[in-house]
């Protein structure tokens, strides 16, 4: 009687377990994200319409907070979700080869949680425990006014932020620093943050490097290496170098802002391995680090990166860099001229912040 009776509490027991495990892996299937496989396909620019407009194609893309600029462009990747936190503000969620498979991005999520491993088996090494920092990577481009022109940030307004940063306890770090810490785990300061800016415009030099330099913050810039020496309100070599020799880190952003998922294997490799030489010339020592023009890739991209030998990419994707994200498929955080520092401050202390349309 005794073993009969054990038996049947053994059988009930075995039943609960199962279906307690059935709904765990519901719940974690739940939470793969959004898919966008559209990413910045963007046309238009918010305004710089001289013979450089190409260059700007950035000028929407990415800026998922930028209703303002008449929704042209990036209407297809940033849907006029106005008020809502929801799935849309996914925008161009992709995974590492592009496909936008969702779910990637949630990382910020699974970290929180400690728990879905996603994506972890692109990093051979790689742990679910929360070992590696997240870390906010800004994304600027222009600093200079422009009516309606979200990537052109009034110096006053990028002197506002950085002083935020700093009266906040913020340390600027390289991406040489990032790529440390991912790759073998040395420490960064409690609140890393990394500053970026694409394109490579004169004002870089003219009005954000002096408030840098006073705050005694770094940055990146990622450089169109045709524009050097030749187009107008972009970098001079010279200019290139004295902020190099500051400690500003030097990027490749292609040679002309192509936009490379349009191109084969070898024209991407031939015009990455360009990019990247014109710029070592210039400084004379190894360039690492690269920023897809609008956001655009392709698993060539990332093949060809590599073997042209650079350590990070960064990407237009929405969030925090962190270590699932793989080191070519690094997100950033969207700087926009229409935030208020209100947007500004979320983005920074919310791995998780919403898209505001303000
Ligand atoms: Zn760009």
């Amino acid at each position: 009687m005794r073993s009969k009776l054990t038996v049947i509490i053994s059988t009930v027991l075995i039943f609960a377990l199962l279906f307690s495990l059935a709904g765990c892996g519901g719940r974690a299937k739940s939470e793969t994200g959004t898919e966008s496989t559209s990413g910045e396909t963007v046309t238009g620019d918010a305004g710089n319409q001289g013979n450089e407009s190409n260059l700007d194609n950035e000028s929407n893309s990415g800026d998922e907070s930028s209703p303002r600029d008449t929704g042209k462009g990036d209407m297809d990747t940033f849907p006029e979700v106005t008020d809502e936190k929801g799935k849309e503000a996914e925008p161009g969620n992709r995974d590492e080869n592009g496909k936008g498979t969702g779910g990637t991005k949630k990382g910020t999520d699974s970290e929180k949680q400690g728990t879905v491993p996603q994506s972890g088996d692109k990093l051979p090494g790689s742990t679910p425990k929360v070992e590696y920092k997240s870390v906010p990577i800004l994304t600027y481009h222009s600093i200079g006014y422009e009516e309606g022109n979200s990537v052109r940030l009034p110096e006053g307004k990028f002197r506002e932020q950085m002083q935020w940063l700093k009266d906040n306890g913020y340390t600027t770090i390289s991406l040489d620093d990032l790529y440390s810490h991912f790759t073998q785990g040395t420490p960064l300061p409690e609140k890393p943050v990394i500053l970026t800016f694409d394109d490579g415009y004169a004002d870089n030099y003219e009005k954000a490097f002096p408030i840098l330099k006073e705050f005694g913050f770094t940055a990146t810039i990622y450089i169109i290496t045709n524009t050097i020496d030749k187009s107008q309100g972009y970098l001079t070599a010279e200019q290139i170098r004295e902020m190099a020799a500051y400690g500003i880190t030097m990027g490749s952003h292609t040679c002309g802002h192509e936009e490379l998922d349009k191109l084969s294997y070898e024209a991407q490799l031939e015009n990455i391995r360009k990019s990247r030489e014109t710029l070592e010339n210039i400084l004379g020592k190894e360039v690492r680090h690269f920023a897809y023009p609008i956001g655009l890739y392709n698993e060539n991209t990332l093949k060809a990166l590599r073997e042209a030998g650079f350590k990070t990419a960064v990407t237009m994707n929405r969030g925090w860099a962190q270590k699932s994200n793989g080191l070519l498929t690094l997100s950033r955080v969207f700087v926009s001229s229409t935030f208020g520092m209100e947007t500004f401050r979320e983005r920074l202390t919310n791995p998780d912040y919403p898209v505001v349309f303000s």
